[in-house]
């Protein structure tokens, strides 16, 4: 993962007057910005530089946000990169939609400035598990925290930036029943407020990877608790 001194932040967001707010505070806390108005513009700049975090309007004229997200996270070259989605949708379903198709957090509009730096912050922070240089294993399962290359059986895994801390978190401590706040603390951040349903949705990605070429599911669902490995 690539560590800045100066974070470069992307805003794709097609309201001038939004872009510039976003744009004066994410630049007030020291990040670098680029900035684009469509979804076309903003897959060009990626493909020549790709930034250290995203922040990403839903509603955008022609491609949609939500679209960007996907073509983004499908790519290895761009795959890690944290998007946070903006968006007016305020309803549960489409807050799970946004982090299925692969964003890291969820923002809805109108937000306060304060609370989205702090999951800029929260996300950016992040990007770097606990334990760097360690290589951490459970069965069959590797994971390199230097390379954040994650093997199960020899074979190579596509984790997303959360994905990927959850189960470094997971593989730490083997057995250990975490809560759901417990991972929200760990994963996420104690500045920033992220429902429990969206530690599920992120636990459901990482079994089903997790479960890619094979393999009994390692994670367990403790009635009441939370979750553990093995
Ligand atoms: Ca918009």
């Amino acid at each position: 993962m690539r560590q800045q001194v100066q974070p470069h932040v992307l805003i794709v967001e097609d309201e001038p007057s939004q872009r510039a707010v976003l744009s004066y505070n994410l630049e007030s806390e020291g990040f670098r910005i680029s900035e684009a108005e469509d979804g076309d513009a903003a897959l060009l700049m990626v493909s020549e530089e790709v930034p250290d975090l995203i922040v990403l309007d839903w509603m955008l004229p022609g491609v949609s946000g939500i679209e960007i997200c996907r073509r983004i996270k499908t790519r290895p070259e761009t795959r890690e990169v944290p998007i946070i989605m903006l968006s007016a949708r305020s309803e549960e379903v489409d807050r799970v939609r946004g982090l299925e198709t692969g964003a890291d957090d969820y923002v809805v509009k109108p937000y306060s400035v304060t609370e989205l730096m702090a999951r800029v912050k929260a996300q950016l922070r992040r990007s770097r598990p606990a334990g760097v240089g360690e290589t951490l294993r459970y069965e069959d399962i590797t994971l390199d925290a230097e390379t954040h290359r994650v093997h199960r059986g020899g074979q190579l895994l596509k984790l997303g930036p959360t994905e990927f801390r959850l189960l470094a978190t997971f593989l730490e401590k083997p057995g250990r029943v975490w809560s759901r706040e417990q991972m929200l603390d760990r994963v996420w951040g104690r500045d920033v407020y992220v429902d429990t349903r969206t530690v599920d949705v992120h636990i459901g990605r990482l079994r089903k990877v997790l479960c890619t070429h094979g393999g009994a599911d390692p994670l367990r669902t403790v009635r009441g608790a939370g979750y553990a490995l093995g």
